[in-house]
C-alpha cells in the first residue's frame, strides 16, 4: 500500500471522513488531519510533511482560494486539489489558473483516487527533476572547487557548503587526512538550523567502521549510498546511539537522510551526509547521482590532500638541501682563506667534508626526483637476469666502506637468479643498509641474509639499533613518513621517502617488503623477489 499523508482543509468532519474512505478504498495507506483556518494550515505545512492538500471551497472561517495562497506561500511542492460541493465552472477555472492542480466535485468522489495518483506521480517527477538539476550543479561546482580552493581545509569546508541548500538543509562532510575517514569534519546548514547541535552531532556520532552501526554500517561496508526518506520518531529512536544522539537528531528535525560514501581510487576516503527536515526529500531514484557526487567529492578532497602533502614535502626537501649547501659553502670559504703553509695539512679534510655533503645532496635531489616520477607512474624498470648473491655481496661491501663504526656481516647468501632492474634493487638494499646504519648509532653489528625460499629470494637486513615504537609501525611505508621526528634520532637529510620508494620498486618487481621491529632493540627489514623462471626448475 502507498503511504499517503493528506492534509484536509474542510469544516465538515463528515465530508472529511467520506473523502478518507474513498482514498482508503483505492488502496492508499492513509494518514489524515483536518484543519479549517489559515493559521492551522500554515502550521501543519511547517511542522509536518504532507503529500497532498485537499481543500473545500467555502467554509465559515476560510476559503479554498485563501488556502491555496497559504500553500503557495509555504513554498513546498505539495499538490493542491479542490474538493468541493457545487461551484460554478468559472470559479473552478479561476482556481486552476491560480495554481490548483485539480478540481473534484464532492458528488463525484469516484474520480478522486485517480486524480490523486496522477498528482503524486507528477510531483515525484518534478521533485526528481529538481534533484537532478541541483545534483548536476553540485557536480559542476565541485569541479570548480578542485581548481579554485586554496587548501585542504578550505576544500572540506566548502564541500559541505556546496550541498546546502541545494540538496540538503544541513550537511556533514567527513574526510580522511592521515588516519581515518573522520580526521576532518565540516558542517554546513541553513541559517535557522541549530548550528551548535549540528556540530555536536557531527563530532560526537561520526561514522565508525563497525558493521553494526545502525546509521553508517552499511554505507561504510558496501560503499554505496543509503537512504532513509521518511524518518519518524520511532525510526529516529532506532538510529540513535543514545539519548543525547536522539535529542540532537530531533532538534535538527531530521526527516530525510542520505549517506554517501566518498570513494577515490577504490578507497573509502570519507562520507557525505545530506539531511533534510522535509520527509521524502530523497528517493531511490536519486542514489545514482548521489554516488557520482560522492566520487567527485572524494577526488577533490583527495587531490587537495595530496597537493598539501607535496607542499610539505617540498618545504622539507628544500630545508634539507640547505644544510649541506651551507656546510659546503663554509668549507669552500675556509679553503680560500687558508694560508699557503697550512693548505697541505687542511685541504684533504675540507675536501672530504665537501665530498660527503655533495653525496648527501645528490641523494636528496634523487629522492625528490624519484618521488615525482613514481607519482606519475613513470618509473620504468630495465630488467636483466642477474645473480642476486653477487649484487648483495657488492652492495654490502660498498656500504661497509662508508661506515667504519658498524660491522656489516653477510650471514647467508644463497645463489639465485632474478630478473630485475639491478640498479633499482641496489637502490633498495642500499637504502635498507643506510637506514640500519643511521638508526643504530654506535651499536655495531648489522646482519644481512639472502635466502632462497621456494619461488622467492628473500633479502633481510637486521640492525640492533633504536627500533620503531609499535604505534608508529603501521605507517612506515607511507610517503613522507618519518617515525623519529621530534626525537634525538631525527636525522638530518631524511625525507621519509626511502622506504616508500623501496616498496614501490619491490612491488613493481612482483615482490613484497616488510619489517619486524622492537622499540629500543632494533629492526629487521626484508624484501622478496620472484626467482627467474628457468632458475626455478
Ligand atoms: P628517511 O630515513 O629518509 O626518513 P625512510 O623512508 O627510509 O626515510 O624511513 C622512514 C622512517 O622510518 C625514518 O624516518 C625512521 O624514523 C624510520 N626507520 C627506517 N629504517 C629504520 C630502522 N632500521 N630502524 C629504526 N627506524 C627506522
Amino acid at each position: 500500500m502507498t503511504p499517503l499523508a493528506v492534509l484536509m482543509v474542510d469544516d465538515s468532519e463528515n465530508d472529511a471522513l467520506l473523502i478518507a474512505r474513498e482514498l482508503k478504498r483505492a488502496g492508499f495507506d492513509l494518514y489524515t488531519k483536518r484543519v479549517d483556518t489559515a493559521e492551522a494550515l500554515a502550521r501543519e505545512l511547517r511542522e509536518h510533511a504532507w503529500d497532498l492538500v485537499l481543500a473545500d471551497f467555502s467554509m465559515p472561517h476560510f476559503t479554498g482560494p485563501l488556502a491555496l495562497e497559504v500553500v503557495q506561500k509555504a513554498n513546498l511542492d505539495v499538490p493542491f486539489i479542490l474538493v468541493s460541493g457545487t461551484v460554478g465552472e468559472e470559479t473552478a477555472v479561476a482556481m486552476m489558473k491560480a495554481g490548483a492542480h485539480d478540481f473534484v466535485l464532492k458528488d463525484h468522489l469516484g474520480r478522486l483516487a485517480a486524480v490523486v495518483a496522477r498528482e503524486l506521480r507528477e510531483v515525484t517527477i518534478r521533485r526528481q527533476r529538481r534533484w537532478a538539476e541541483a545534483a548536476l550543479e553540485t557536480l559542476a561546482e565541485a569541479g570548480r572547487l578542485a581548481v579554485e580552493a586554496p587548501d585542504f581545509e578550505a576544500v572540506i569546508a566548502r564541500a559541505a557548503e556546496l550541498v546546502v541548500p541545494r540538496l540538503a538543509d544541513w550537511s556533514i562532510v567527513y574526510a580522511r587526512d592521515r588516519r581515518s575517514i573522520t580526521d576532518v569534519i565540516s558542517v554546513a546548514s541553513l541559517p535557522e538550523i541549530d548550528r551548535a547541535g549540528l556540530e555536536e552531532l557531527a563530532r560526537r556520532y561520526p561514522p565508525t567502521l563497525d558493521d553494526r552501526d545502525p546509521l553508517f554500517g552499511e554505507v561504510v561496508r558496501k560503499r554505496s549510498p543509503a537512504l532513509s526518506s521518511r524518518i519518524d520518531d520511532e525510526q529516529l529512536a532506532r538510529l540513535a546511539h543514545d539519548d543525547r544522539h536522539l535529542q540532537l537528531m530531533k532538534k535538527l528535525e531530521l526527516r530525510s537522510l542520505m549517506l554517501i560514501p566518498q570513494v577515490a581510487r577504490e578507497r573509502l576516503v570519507g562520507v557525505l551526509v545530506l539531511a533534510s527536515r522535509q520527509r521524502g526529500r530523497y528517493s531511490e531514484a536519486d542514489l545514482g547521482i548521489a554516488n557520482e557526487i560522492g566520487g567527485r567529492f572524494a577526488l577533490v578532497v583527495e587531490n587537495a590532500r595530496l597537493a598539501r602533502e607535496r607542499d610539505e614535502f617540498i618545504s622539507t626537501a628544500v630545508h634539507e638541501i640547505k644544510t649541506p649547501l651551507a656546510v659546503i659553502k663554509t668549507a669552500v670559504q675556509m679553503v680560500k682563506e687558508l694560508p699557503p703553509e697550512r693548505r697541505e695539512a687542511r685541504l684533504p679534510t675540507l675536501l672530504d667534508r665537501v665530498d660527503r655533503q655533495c653525496n648527501r645532496l645528490t641523494r636528496l635531489v634523487n629522492e625528490v626526483l624519484e618521488v615525482s616520477r613514481i607519482d606519475l607512474k613513470r618509473l620504468a624498470l630495465i630488467r636483466t637476469r642477474i645473480d642476486l648473491a653477487e649484487l648483495v655481496e657488492r652492495v654490502v661491501a660498498e656500504a661497509q666502506d662508508i661506515s667504519a663504526h658498524h660491522q656489516l656481516r653477510i650471514l647467508r647468501n644463497d645463489p639465485v637468479t632474478v630478473d630485475v632492474d639491478p640498479e633499482r634493487v641496489e637502490q633498495v638494499l642500499t637504502n635498507l643498509l643506510s637506514n640500519a646504519i643511521r638508526y643504530s648509532p654506535g651499536k655495531g653489528a648489522i646482519e644481512i641474509e639472502s635466502r632462497r625460499d621456494r619461488m622467492e629470494a628473500v633479502v633481510s637486513v637486521r640492525d640492533h639499533g633504536i627500533g620503531i615504537p609499535t604505534e608508529k609501525q603501521a605507517r612506515m611505508f607511507e610517503r613522507f613518513y618519518r617515525a623519529h621526528v621530534g626525537t634525538p634520532y631525527e636525522h638530518a637529510s631524511s625525507l621519509g621517502v626511502g622506504l616508500y620508494l623501496s616498496r614501490e620498486i619491490i612491488t613493481r618487481h612482483g615482490g613484497k617488503m616488510g619489517f619486524e621491529s622492537m622499540d629500543g632493540l632494533g629492526s629487521t627489514f626484508w624484501f622478496s623477489l620472484p626467482i627467474a623462471e628457468e632458475a626455478q626448475r
